[in-house]
């Protein structure tokens, strides 16, 4: 069984020794999830310290090998004493920990009415709180929410009604509507919500100092907060006080968690700044553009060496769904099992080579720019100007050959959005072929 081990191992000090026993670790390329050296206060020697996750089997013949090849003194393992030593430091909130009675007696005012926004509205009103959304009279979703028998206001009217107002609109207008409708409305006693820390994070938005401001950011689209709590379950949350003026921010913020459910998954304790900063640079590096620019060069690399569009679509982008329900089941370990031993040859020799040195410095410069400020400047001047950059890079997104050929090969699946639209059309007749979804 995979677990994670502590490897002590007992060395002469010299770099030599220690570089052959990092070398061995590196060869086996086992995750390493922590790493120390230290003086054992007996001069000559050293104590290196690893955790790693492997089985017993893996274990035995890296301490045989550190014996007999590298030439340490001593090596022994042991299970690792915190089990999860990433996990173990942060705070976990269940329902237990929360006081359901504060979603009593107050006015919960939603204001936006999207993916997070129906579902926050719906659930605490399901768990018995008063709940009024906050929307434009002119806007689509005003309907929706009334359709679904929610009282529905102005956005100023909501948010002098509540005494919690959570604000769900765009984060790209959550500015905009706060200056003009939620700012006045707030007062001592009253406390502001978010469901992520940008605007809080990068000061767009200021609030008063006799308010609460706190966070519940589900880990998840709205969607599932709403199906996950109908289903009396929920999906986890992230919880952060950034302003505390009542000395009751926390109980409420973890209340609201529990009125939409989160608290029978778990909610995880962060800050504004860790919450913002993670958040982006997960979607830009990995998440989002880190895969999309993944997928797109190994498609490029497959047809500009002369391999079928329809093969690379495959083995580039339809593929990545199935080895990505893998890890969402079972982490990669649990991939890597269900692979073949060439597949999973070929991971654990090439990955590195793909990410490199380079795409590593990368990251972190990239991280840098989220830390700065630099990037939310951007993105809020992009905003500002009308997004003219951003429109045209999703026009030339929509142009990549990968989304052509995706088209035509997803009409194929019957499962797909494509797939179903072709089901539903008359059998094809003699005309010429056309692009099907050129929308
Ligand atoms: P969204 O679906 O894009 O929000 C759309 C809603 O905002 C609509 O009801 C829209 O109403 C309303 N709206 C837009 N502009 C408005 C304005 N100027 N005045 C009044 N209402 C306006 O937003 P979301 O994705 O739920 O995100 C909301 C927050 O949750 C963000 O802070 C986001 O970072 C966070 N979050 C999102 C997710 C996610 O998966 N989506 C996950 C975790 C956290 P109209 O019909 O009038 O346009
Ligand atoms: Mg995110």
């Amino acid at each position: 069984m995979i677990a994670a081990r502590t490897m002590t191992v007992l060395m002469s000090s010299d770099l030599l020794t220690l570089s052959r026993a990092c070398g061995l670790l590196r060869r086996r390329n086992l995750p390493v999830r922590d790493f120390n050296v230290d003086s054992t206060g007996q001069l000559g020697f050293w104590r290196m310290s690893c955790t790693i996750d492997a089985d017993d089997a893996t274990v035995e013949s890296l301490l045989l090998q550190f014996q007999n090849v590298v030439g340490v003194r001593k090596a022994t393992s042991s299970p690792s004493s915190s089990g999860d030593s990433m996990g173990s430091a942060v705070r976990v909130y269940y329902e237990a920990d929360t006081d359901r009675a504060r979603l009593r007696d107050r006015v919960f005012a939603i204001i936006g009415y999207g993916s997070q926004g129906h579902a926050h509205a719906q659930n605490l009103r399901d768990s018995g709180a008063r709940v009024i959304v906050g929307l434009r009279p002119s806007g689509a979703s005003w309907k929706q929410a009334a359709a679904d028998g929610l009282e529905v206001q102005p956005v100023a009217d909501a948010a002098r009604a509540g005494d919690v107002i959570m604000m769900l609109v765009p984060d790209q207008e959550q500015r905009a509507v706060y200056e003009s409708a939620v700012a006045p409305a707030l007062g001592s006693g009253k406390t502001l919500m978010f469901a992520h820390g940008f605007n809080i994070h990068f000061g767009e938005i200021t609030p008063p100092s006799n308010v609460d401001v706190s966070m519940i950011a589900p880990k998840s689209p709205g969607g599932l907060v709403r199906s996950e709590y109908q289903a009396g379950r929920g999906v986890p949350a992230l919880v952060a006080i950034h302003q505390d003026a009542s000395g009751k921010a926390l109980a409420n913020a973890l209340a609201y968690a529990t009125g939409i459910g989160c608290s029978r998954a778990g909610v995880l304790a962060t800050t504004f700044a860790e919450e913002t900063e993670t958040d982006l640079f997960g979607e830009q590096a990995v998440l989002c553009g880190g895969v999309t620019s993944l997928i797109q060069a190994g498609f490029e690399t497959l047809t500009e060496a002369g391999y079928s569009p329809e093969m690379a679509y495959f083995e580039c982008l339809h593929e990545l769904k199935l080895i990505v329900d893998l890890i969402y089941r079972g982490g990669l370990g649990f991939m890597r099992h269900s692979i073949s031993n060439t597949a999973e040859y070929g991971d654990l020799t090439r990955g590195d080579r793909v990410i490199s040195p380079a795409v590593r410095e990368e990251m972190r410069r990239l991280l840098a720019d989220i830390r700065s400020g630099a990037f939310a400047k951007e993105w809020i001047a992009e905003c500002r100007a009308g997004a003219p950059r951003f429109a045209e890079l999703r026009r030339a997104a929509q142009q990549h050959p990968i989304e052509q050929v995706g088209a035509r090969l997803r009409a194929m699946m019957p499962w797909t959005e494509e797939g179903k639209r072709a089901k539903q059309k008359p059998a094809p007749s003699k005309q010429p072929e056309r692009e099907s979804a050129r929308a």
